[in-house]
This record gives structure tokens, sequence and C-alpha cells, in this order.
């Protein structure tokens, strides 16, 4: 078994971007610029948002933090996308998900302009990308399909099973693994909520890619022996041993799957820190070239 260490990887991956952010301050050319909009105190929110900044700062980006209270209304909101669309200093922007109820998500999702959607959710990036089209692919699937390449894992004709349907997890991730592209030709299943017989599916699989939401959902007895397993899963449990009171673990029972698997990602360390590393590396393509013109 080995680990696929995410967390190694993306400060590898950082290390790559701060030189192409010098290299593009020596030629005098215009500084990646990413901003994030946070509504609310949601307190894991607050920390993924708390590590895109610092990331930004780690590479030599700039970043800007927009914070509103939850009880902004939704045309307050708009109105900050429409000044972010706007502002032709900054590249690209997200809108931390996920929002008060009284927002409208998917309105919110429309109004960012496809050029700056550096999260890759609006419905133009997904349909490009479902189509092989360049576009920003979705921050998690994108740092998922990095960490296969990086770490030289075969994919093509390989079975695999991503369990969750998610529009910015499952979903895409069930479109990139099945694409004709280095890391893909794959036989996709996406299993989800009303999935019969989980266990058959992922037994067969080579490449697992669990994005479920549920601590430990993946046991050892569902997994064929030298399976590839990635566990998108960000739960806080209870934990009176820790100071913050709560751990974090993922949707696979890492004891009982990591000794019957090839490699598989911690929790954390592992699609996390991809995942942020994969938004800079959305925001210097929108600082660099403008695909859609
Ligand atoms: P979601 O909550 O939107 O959807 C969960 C999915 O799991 C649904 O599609 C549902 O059909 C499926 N599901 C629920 N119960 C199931 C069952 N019994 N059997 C099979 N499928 C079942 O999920 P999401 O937003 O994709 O998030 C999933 C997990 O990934 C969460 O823990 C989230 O915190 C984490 N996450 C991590 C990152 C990261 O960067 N590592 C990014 C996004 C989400």
């Amino acid at each position: 078994m080995q680990l696929l260490d995410g967390k190694q990887l993306s400060n590898t991956i950082k290390e790559e971007l701060a030189v192409q952010v010098s290299q593009i301050k020596e030629q005098g050319e215009k500084v990646p610029h990413l901003a994030a909009v946070l509504i609310g105190d949601n307190p894991a929110s607050e920390s993924y948002v708390r590590s895109k900044v610092r990331s930004c700062e780690q590479v030599g980006f700039e970043s800007t933090l927009i914070r509103r209270k939850a009880d902004i209304t939704e045309e307050e909101l708009l109105e900050i996308i429409a000044g972010l669309n706007d502002n032709s200093d900054v590249d690209g922007f997200i809108v931390q998900l996920p929002l008060p109820k009284h927002i409208n998500e998917d309105r919110v999702t429309l109004a960012i302009d496809p050029k700056k959607d550096v999260d890759g959710f609006h419905p133009v990036n997904f349909g490009k990308m479902a189509q092989g089209l360049p576009a920003y692919l979705p921050a998690t699937p994108f740092g998922i399909v990095t960490m296969l390449d990086r770490y030289g894992i075969e994919t093509s004709g390989k079975e695999c099973v991503v369990v969750g349907r998610s529009n910015i997890v499952g979903t895409p991730m069930s479109i990139l693994l099945s694409r004709k592209a280095k890391v893909g030709n794959c036989t996709v299943t996406l299993a989800h909520s009303r999935t019969r017989n989980l266990s058959a599916h992922t037994l067969n699989a080579d490449i697992i890619i669990a994005a479920i939401g549920i601590p430990g959902f993946i046991t050892g007895e569902m997994v064929k022996k030298g399976a590839v397993i990635i566990d998108v899963g960000i739960n806080r449990v209870d934990d009176d041993s820790k100071k913050r009171g709560y751990r974090l673990v993922g949707d696979v029972d890492f004891d009982s799957v990591a000794p019957k698997s090839s490699f598989i990602t911690p929790v954390p360390g592992g699609v996390g820190p991809m995942t942020v590393v994969s938004l800079l590396m959305n925001t210097l393509r929108a600082c660099r070239e403008n695909q859609y013109e």
C-alpha cells in the first residue's frame, strides 16, 4: 500500500506555481488575483477559505476576502458578484458553499462570469468539460485527476466506481474519468443513494472514488485487493481527546481498507490540499489566457 500524499504533492505544485509567479513579476506582467466570498460563520467554510487565502500568499498571488453576515440578502450577494465580474483586477473568484438557506445557490452560480469561475461550477464550464473542450475543471475532481497523473496511476481500461453524484464532485469526476484523455478511459459506474447492492459494484472496481459525506462508509469487505482508493470525504466526528473537540475523517474506513489497497489517500492530507492547489492552477490560467476569446 502506498499513500497518495496530497499535502506533499500540493506543496510541490505550489513551489512550481511560485516560480511561475516570480517570472510573471520579473516580466512586469499582471500577478494572478483570486477573490473569495464567504457568507456567514460556518466553521468548516471558514477553514477552507482561510486555507485558500493562505495558499495564495504562499505562491505570491494577490487575494481578496469578502466576508458578509449570514443575513445578507440574495440581491446584495448578486451585487457583489456583479462587481467582481466587472473588476478587471480580479482574475477569478469563488463563492464558498454552502450558502444560507434563503439564498438560491443555483442563481448565485449562474451569476458568476464563466471566465472567472475558477471553481468550475458554472454550467458553461461544466458543459465544456463534458465535451472535452478547454474549461475550468471543478477544483476537487481536477485535484484528483492531477494526483492520479503525478503518481503515474494507469486509468485506461480500468473499472472505476464513483460513489456520490453531487454536481461538484461525483458527477464531474465520473465524466472526467470516462473521457478520452491521459487520465481517463475508465469504464465508470456512478453509484448513489439509490444504488442497489453497492458492494457488488465496488468489489469489481480497480479505482474507487468515495464522495458521500458519511464517515467510514466504504469498508474493507467492499474493496477488491489492489484497488486504488480516493477518499473525498471530510467529516467532523466528536473526539474529546482533541483540543478542538473533533477530528476529521473520510468516507473510507482507512484501517480496514488501506491494507487491501495499492494506493490510498489519507484524510486529512489527501484530496483536500489538492482541491486548493487546483483552484490556484485555475486562477493562474484565468490570469494568463482568456480561453473564451
Ligand atoms: P453531497 O452531500 O452533495 O452528496 C452526497 C452524495 O452521496 C449524494 O450524491 C448521494 O446520492 C450519495 N449517497 C448518500 N448516501 C449514500 C449511500 N448510502 N450509498 C451511496 N451513495 C450515497 O456530497 P459532496 O458535496 O460531493 O460531498 C461529499 C463529501 O466530500 C463530504 O464529506 C464533503 O465534505 C467532502 N468534500 C470534500 C472536498 C475536498 O476538497 N476534499 C470537496 C468537496 C466535498
